[in-house]
């Protein structure tokens, strides 16, 4: 649905507004995205300083913040029985087997047995 706006208008858009002018009809739009105003017809063309200062920016909140990385602490049994505890201490592995010890800070197979279990679930 197109509609006729006028002077003093506002572009309800989540991107920024865009002046185009239709090949065959030679109709001006202002093209916002689809959860603002959509295609507006406009009657000439606008700069991008007029459309900037019309821009009605669509914002979203942003609850969704990423949750900062913490502590995470895993057990795993070991062939010979014994439990080793792995930890990601902010992206950063260890683990207490001493084949990571021996490793000098490589993954040893504990480390990329809870890695393989985190993508894959
Ligand atoms: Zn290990």
């Amino acid at each position: 649905m197109t509609q006729i706006k006028t002077y003093n208008m506002k572009f309800r858009s989540h991107y920024p507004p865009l002046s185009y002018k239709g090949i065959h009809s030679g109709q001006w739009y202002v093209i916002c995205s689809s959860d603002g105003d959509g295609w507006v017809k406009v009657d000439r063309r606008y700069s991008w300083t007029e459309l900037e200062k019309n821009w009605d920016r669509i914002t979203y909140s942003k609850q969704n913040k990423p949750t900062k990385t913490k502590r995470k602490e895993w057990k795993v049994k070991g062939s010979k029985g014994n439990v080793y505890k792995i930890v990601n201490d902010k992206g950063f592995w260890s683990c207490s087997c001493p084949a990571y010890g021996f490793g000098r800070g490589r993954d040893c197979k504990h480390i990329k047995q809870i890695k393989y279990e985190k993508t894959n679930t």
